[in-house]
């Protein structure tokens, strides 16, 4: 099974022909449970789910309904780079 999760969220700031989700990549592997991208997030976009990774820790998700700015700061925070979103790209 891959160690990647793709999550959608619904994109917060409607762009010019810009897809209408946002797709934020999680590496289950390298991910360790700290919660700074959740607690980063103002738009609490995400939250820690009950899904476990192999060492233990619980992962981020996206909540039901979430809304996400394409900001980059839950990947920008990240110590570990388990989390970056499809778009970030495409916008830099
Ligand atoms: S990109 Fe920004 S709005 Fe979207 S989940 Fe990450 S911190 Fe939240
Ligand atoms: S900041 Fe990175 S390591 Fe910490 S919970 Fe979020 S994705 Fe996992």
């Amino acid at each position: 099974m891959s160690n990647h999760a793709v999550m959608k969220a619904k994109r917060k700031t409607a762009k010019a022909g810009a897809p209408e989700t946002v797709e934020l990549f999680l590496n289950r592997d390298r991910c360790k449970g700290c919660r700074y991208c959740v607690e980063i997030c103002a738009r609490k976009t995400l939250a820690i789910g009950d899904e476990m990774n192999a060492k233990g820790h619980l992962l981020p998700k996206v909540v039901d309904g979430g809304e996400c700015a394409a900001c980059g700061l839950c990947s920008m925070i990240c110590p570990d780079f388990a989390i970056w979103l499809s778009s970030e790209d495409e916008e830099a």
